[in-house]
Parts: structure tokens; sequence; C-alpha cells
């Protein structure tokens, strides 16, 4: 971490946004919250800012695309990447699948004046704030407990074991919420994106 640190601070000072924070956003929330669907709009409405793309052990769902929703990569792959240095974090999500997101492509946005979002879980939202404090973090909140059951029961891509695992890591993420420099309650999309936008003008704490 400490050479990850001396990294991003030799390479990302002038991308400091206004308020001293820098142009690193990082969009985390519990599960079924819809941060996919936020960060989706983010990347419609918004192409001036680069939603980074995720390695992932996982196996594509249906529909996904690699190297557009994620990098699907075997675990000897993703071993590989961890050891050339190639992910800005990573982290087991669930338990289950391994997910990193890619160093190179958030370096040259950030060097060439962009906003970079991330959208990741809480462990990698805590290694990023460790290596650039800078960075931005946004937590994602369903209206409700009940809200938040229901939009993942709705949208039906996991079995009920799966989804049992997941509430379980939904609780443990919705108690580090006070970590986080913004909290956006994800009531309607659009108002949501533009919340998350705008913490990046923003100043915080
Ligand atoms: P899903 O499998 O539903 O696409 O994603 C599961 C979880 O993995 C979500 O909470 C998502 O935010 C998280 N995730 C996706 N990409 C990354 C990543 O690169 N790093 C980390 N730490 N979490 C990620």
């Amino acid at each position: 971490r400490a050479v990850l640190r001396r990294f991003l601070d030799a390479r990302f000072p002038p991308q400091r946004a206004r308020g001293g924070r820098s142009r690193l956003v990082v969009l985390a929330g519990p599960t079924a919250v819809g941060k996919g669907t936020v960060a989706g709009y983010i990347k419609e409405h918004h192409p001036e800012i680069l939603l980074s793309v995720s390695a992932t052990t996982r196996p594509a769902r249906p529909g996904e695309i690699d190297g557009e929703h994620y990098y699907f990569v075997d675990d000897a792959e993703f071993d590989r990447l961890i050891e050339t240095d190639q992910l800005l974090e990573h982290a087991t999500v669930h338990n289950k699948y391994r997910y990193g997101t890619p160093r190179g492509p958030i370096e040259a946005a950030l060097q060439a004046g962009r906003t970079v979002l991330l959208e990741i879980d809480l462990q990698g939202a805590r290694q990023v704030r460790a290596a650039e404090p800078s960075a931005t973090l946004v937590f994602l909140l369903p209206p409700s407990w009940d809200e938040l059951v229901q939009r993942l029961v709705g949208r039906g891509t996991e079995g009920a074991e799966e989804r049992a695992r997941r509430l379980r890591t939904a609780k443990r993420e919705l108690a580090a919420q006070h970590e986080f420099d913004f909290r956006v309650v994800n009531e309607d999309v659009a108002s949501a994106a533009r919340e998350v936008v705008e913490s990046v003008q923003v100043p915080s704490r």
C-alpha cells in the first residue's frame, strides 16, 4: 500500500478537484442498490467521465459483454494481474469471485484530467481510500431495507442461497456508510446520478 501511495502521489496531484478531493470517485453500496444502473446512467450522460471496467473471475451473465461490463478472466489470469501489479485494488466479493480495478486506464484518464468513476465494493473502496486519501467516496443507499430486499428478489439473477449471502454482506456494508464522504439515496436513478457527479465538485469534510 505504501508503494501504491507513492505511485499515486507522484502521478495524480494535478487532477485534484475543487475542495482538495481528487477526480478519482468511488461509488460503493450494498448489493442490488442500483450501483450498476447509476454508473451506467452516468456513463451514458457524462461521456467525459471514465467508468472503469473491472476484471472479474465471475462468469458473464446473459447479455454481459467482455471488455464492456467486465473483463472476464480465469483465476490464473487474475493471479497474473495481481503479480504484475496491474490492479489498483482487488477483493473477493460475497466470499466468492474476485474483482479488481485495472490500474492502466485510470492512470491515463487522470493524467488527461478526466474524472474516473469506480463502481466497486466496500473492501475495494477502503483500499482506494488507504492508497489515495483524497479520493471521493460515495455510498449509495436504498430508500429502505425492504426496498433493497425487493430489488434483489426482483432482478432474479441470484438463487436463494446467493441472495442470503448478499444480504448478509449488505448489512455489514450499510454499517460502514459513515466512512464515506457522501451518501446518496437511490430513490430515482437520474437524481442519484446527478448527486454522484456533483460530489466531485463539492468540497467535503
Ligand atoms: P456483480 O457480480 O453483481 O457484478 O458485482 C458484485 C460486486 O462486486 C458489486 O458490489 C460490485 O460493486 C463489486 N465489484 C465490481 N467490480 C469490482 C472491483 O473492481 N473491485 C471491487 N473491490 N469490487 C468490485
